[in-house]
Formats: structure tokens, sequence, C-alpha cells
């Protein structure tokens, strides 16, 4: 094909493409737009998650009438004049591309008055083209209505989730906006219900209680000391950390609940989340997340926001200073305010019902009465025998089909989170949790391909009110979840009812001190995590997360006849040496290895 320029609509769709990924793209950049407009309301409406309808009003300064139609040309923007602007850049847009990119892809209409004006003027813009625009009675502010979202581009339409779950994304982003700015007043209004509403009365505290509750609210530490102490070197910019974070007996299963946001924009960050993440080092159950949201503020020079098209990651000029700042910050505040941390080790009864255990207590006896002695009363001079007579016992129980690890005796645990073992070949460590997921998971795969799975009925039903993110996880995979043993029903527009858990989370003691609610949230989440387009792996990856909540957890006290039991039950694993997501469970240290280490060849 000879190279030629691209008609205008195409070019539009292709660069829309870069700043409107979803529903919830859109969103965000209209609530920008409200906020840099200086609106101390704004109203997010959405309709069938956003594909239908959304709809964002303020009360900010609006746009004048001879602005209007060039608010939609590509490049517009009131924010900036010459490139030096770039540099400290303190509005939430700067790129002049949104409106343009929003309506390259639907249908826009666009009321706004400022408020020395008397009449504010009405704008439809369709294809990108503005087909209409008239003088209109209108309160002061700006209402941009956005209709049939991607239905001229079917490419991205089939790449939309269900409504329940685009709704989420975009609780996400309102509840976020109402964290970075309290003074706002937010609401968002979901197929006509209101599902979000904060007061705007600038308290940061009471904008958790609207998104998380009270009950978790009140779990949350204010992070103390904005940094004006030991980051304030002259020769360094001052990082001023502020939010909230959770104590260490709160805890998450996945990290989405960690926000953060610079100068007041949120932002995505691995290398910040981690940052916060460390501060918890110690404090937290291995693979459990801390909930946190955390406000930077510094000196716009010192950040670069034109990284990405939806400004979603930022690059700092000095990231190790921001990075610190950060993990001192929480780390203070932990230290300073948090109860001292425990790590639940609750007793509780873990082990998988063994098939083989009936047989072997039999066999046990058959052999003790073989050397002529009750247990009890026998003497040392019989005990050699003994220990014969059951070792052949024992073999005789052996599993049938392919055994992939050695038969290994346990020595002892590490850090109450390695089985230390001896094999033919040496030494094994074995990961307790990871070991225990692949036996629970194995096992409850198998049932779930026989049609065997068993539910453990709840003495009472338990209610889930659940925020729209986790209610559109669990409405996605509701026919998956009752499949694999959970009993779970509607129960009024956003709740649901959950009557049963599989057996397996309930025999293995998950359920002592902690409720079904509260592992139902967990498994949602981990579900939530993996954005996993594989519909027919979903219930592998449901049954690995139900596995995931039942196992044995690190930092747990095992007795010597439980890691014994699980060791046994790892051999007889199909694939014994990873876990389900592909971790290692056992790790080889032969006793070559060990005789070079010691220097003794
Ligand atoms: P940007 O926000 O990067 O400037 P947009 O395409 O989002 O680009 O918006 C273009 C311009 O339209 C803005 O610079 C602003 O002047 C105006 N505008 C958009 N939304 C609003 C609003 N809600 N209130 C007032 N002005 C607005
Ligand atoms: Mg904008």
């Amino acid at each position: 094909m000879p190279i030629r320029l691209l008609p205008p609509d195409v070019a539009g769709k292709i660069a829309a493409g870069e700043v409107v990924e979803r529903p919830a793209s859109v969103v965000k950049e209209l609530v920008e737009n409200s906020i840099d407009a200086g609106a101390a309301e704004v109203r997010v409406e959405i309709r069938e998650g956003g594909q239908r309808l959304i709809r964002v009003g303020d009360n900010g300064r609006g746009i004048p009438e001879d602005e209007v139609a060039l608010a939609f040309a590509r490049h517009a923007t009131s924010k900036l004049t010459d490139v030096s602007d770039l540099d400290q850049i303190e509005t939430l847009g700067f790129r002049g591309e949104a409106l343009a990119s929003i309506a390259a892809v639907s249908q826009v209409t666009l009321l706004s008055r400022p408020r020395e004006q008397a009449v504010g003027q009405h704008l439809r813009v369709e294809g990108g083209q503005v087909v209409r625009q008239e003088g209109r009675g209108s309160p002061a502010g700006t209402v941009v209505t956005v209709e049939h979202l991607f239905r001229n581009v079917p490419a991205r339409l089939k790449f939309l989730r269900q409504p329940q779950t685009e709704a989420g994304h975009i609780h996400s982003i309102v509840t976020n906006y109402a964290l970075a700015y309290p003074g706002i007043r937010f609401s968002l209004t979901s197929d006509e219900r209101l599902v979000f509403q904060s007061s705007g009365n600038g308290q940061l505290y009471d904008v958790l209680i609207a998104i998380y509750g009270l009950d978790l609210a009140e779990q949350l530490l204010e992070i103390e000391g904005a940094g004006n102490g030991q980051e304030t070197e002259a020769s360094h910019p001052a990082v001023a950390v502020s939010g909230f974070v959770s104590t260490p007996a709160l805890h998450r299963a996945n990290r989405r609940y960690i926000t953060l946001f610079v100068n007041r924009r949120w932002i995505q960050d691995n290398s910040l989340s981690h940052a916060v993440a460390q501060a918890y080092h110690g404090m937290l159950p291995v693979g459990r997340h801390p909930l946190a949201v955390v406000l930077l503020d510094m000196d716009p020079t010192e950040v670069d926001v034109n990284v990405h098209p939806t400004k979603r990651e930022v690059r700092f000029r000095n990231g190790r200073l921001v990075f610190g700042a950060v993990q001192r910050a929480v780390r203070r505040t932990l230290v300073e305010q948090a109860p001292v941390p425990s790590l639940g080790q609750r007793p509780q009864s873990w082990i998988v019902p063994d098939q083989f255990a009936a047989a072997r207590d039999w066999q046990r006896r058959q052999a003790l009465m073989a050397a002529g002695r009750d247990a009890a009363g026998r003497d040392a001079a019989d005990d050699a025998q003994l220990a014969l007579e059951l070792r052949r016992a024992q073999g005789e129980l052996q599993p049938v089909g392919p055994v992939r690890l050695p038969l290994l005796r346990v020595v002892g645990q590490v850090g109450q989170t390695y089985v230390v073992a001896e094999g033919p070949q040496g030494m094994y460590l074995i990961d307790q949790h990871a070991a225990h997921e692949r036996v629970l998971y194995e096992r409850m795969l198998a049932d779930h391909n026989e049609q065997e799975v068993t539910s453990q009925t709840l003495l009472e039903p338990a209610t889930l009110d659940l925020d729209p993110m986790l209610s559109g996880v669990l409405g996605e995979h509701l026919a998956s979840l009752n499949r694999v043993g959970f009993a779970l029903e509607p129960f009024g527009r956003s709740s649901y009812l959950l009557r049963a858990i599989p057996s397996i989370l309930a025999a293995q003691g998950a359920m002592a001190g902690s409720d079904a609610r509260e592992i139902m949230v967990d498994i949602l989440e981990m579900l939530q995590q993996g954005d996993d387009p594989l519909a027919d792996r979903a219930e592998e990856r449901l049954i690995a997360a139900v596995c995931k909540r039942a196992a044995v957890k690190a930092g747990q006290t095992l007795s010597a006849e439980e890691m014994q039991q699980l060791v046994r039950q790892l051999e007889q694993c199909e694939s014994p040496r990873t876990c389900p997501h592909g971790r290692p469970t056992v790790l080889h240290f032969s006793a070559q290895q060990l005789e070079k280490e010691f220097g003794r060849r």
C-alpha cells in the first residue's frame, strides 16, 4: 500500500484510543475538567456501566460562549500556553485532548454557562463534528453528557466488560477523586441509584467513612509528620506525605487498596505501592496487603506528569527520595501508633481428612498386635520389632500412581513457614503454605471434575454488601462460584446472600475467627486481581483462589504429625513441585551440594 495521510476521523479514533480505554476513562477526564474549573460540586451519573450514558455536571467556572466549540478541537486547552508551562503543571488537564478524544468515539452534548454570562451554550457533537450550537437557559457551570460510547468503534466495544464491572471501575475513579479533594462534594448515581456521596466538608477522614464505612475507617491511622523533619534538607525539595494507612490487623488480599496521589493527582506507581507495603515488613501475613491512602505534595517541577496520555503514571526527578519519604512516613506511623502486631496464630486443625488414615490406623493396630503388646505396655526391647512391623504396614499403603517426590522424612519446621525434610538425595525445604495449596487444589479440582464438590451450609446466611467493584466481580463469577460449592443468590440490587461455602474452607478451620463474609471478600479480591480473559479456565482460577484461602498460612506452628501428613499428601500429588500459581513448593539441596558447600570434597 502507498503511504497516505489518514482521514481525520480515522486519525481521531486512533488518538482517542490512547485516552479513552473504557467508560471509566471518560469519567476520569470529565471529573478532572470539573475540578480544574474550580467546581465545589461534581455530580456523576451513569447508565449501563457508562456505555449507554455518562453525565458529569459541575458548578465550576463554565466555558465562555466563543470558546465552547474550540474546546472540542484536538490540542485545545486553556491550561497551557507555551512549552515551559509543562514543567510546572498545577491543573489535572493540560494536553487538550480529552474532549476531542471522547467526542471522536461517542455522541457528546455540552451545556455550559460562566457565571457572568446570562445564557448558557448548548452544543451537540457527533463523530467529532459540532452539529448544533444554540443559546439555552442553564445553571452556572458545565454539564457534559456522553452517549453511546464506542458505538462507532466495534473493536473497542468487544473489550468492554459487563456493565457491573465497568460501573465498579467508575466507582473507583469517583471515590479516588473524592479522597484527593475532600473539599469538593462528589456524588455518583448508577442506573438512577445514588451509590456514593461525599460531603465536601474538607475532612479526608469523612470521605474514608463514606467509602469504606465506619468500622473499617476506625482501623486506619493518620500518617504523621508531613515530612518536614529529616526530608527537608537544604539540597532536597520537601516531599510532604499525608493520608491514612491501615493498622497491621487490617489487610487485604490485593493491592488495589493502596491509593496514591501526587499533588492531588491519582497515580499508579508500583514502586511507591511497594514503598508502602515495605513499611509493613514483618507485620502482615505473607501475601496480604495494607489499605492505604497516601497523598504526596511536592514542588511541581520535581515531577513529570506528561509521561502517558492518560496521565496515570508520573516520573519523579528524584525517585529514591520520594520512595524513602513514603516508606519512612508510613513506617513511623505504624511504629508509633499501631498496637503490637500479632500474626493471628489461632489454634486450628487444618489437616485434610486423609483417606488413608483409617486404613493406616487399622494396620497400625495389627502391627502392634503382631508385636505382642498394646501401645502403652511395650518396652524398649520390643520397639525395634514394632518399628519394623510399622514400616512394613505403612509400606503397603503407598498410593498407586506416579509419585514424583521421593519419600521424605520430616526433620522439623523453620520460621513457622518451612518444613525441613530428609530424602534419599539430600535435604528438602518445603513451603508449608504453597504445599498445602497444591494438595487442596488437586483434591478440589478432582472433586469438581467428578461433580462431587461438597458444601457446608452456614448456620446463618451471611448478607454481602459489596462495593460496586467487588459486586461486579461476584456478578461475573456467580455461576462458577455456585458450581464450586458456594451457595450465593442476589439479594436486592447490589447485595448477595451467602448460604454455603465449599466444605474445604470449613474443614480447614479457615472459618475460625473470621467469618464467611471476610472469606468471600478475600476470594473476590483474588479473582479481581488477575484480569484473566480465558473463560474456560475461570473455574480453575476460582478453585485456586479458594484453596489459597483455605491453606495453612506461613507463620503457623505445625505439629510433627501435621508436617508428616502434609508431606505425605504432597508426595501423592500429580504435580507436587509447584503451587497452583506456579511458585515452587519444594527446594532441594542435594547431598553433593551440601558436601561441596561444607568443603568436604
Ligand atoms: P484539557 O483539560 O487538557 O485542557 P480537555 O479536552 O479536557 O483538555 O478540555 C479542553 C478545554 O475545555 C479545557 O482546557 C477547558 O478550558 C475547557 N473545559 C472542559 N471542561 C470544562 C468544565 N467542566 N468547566 C470549564 N471548562 C471546561
Ligand atoms: Mg481535561
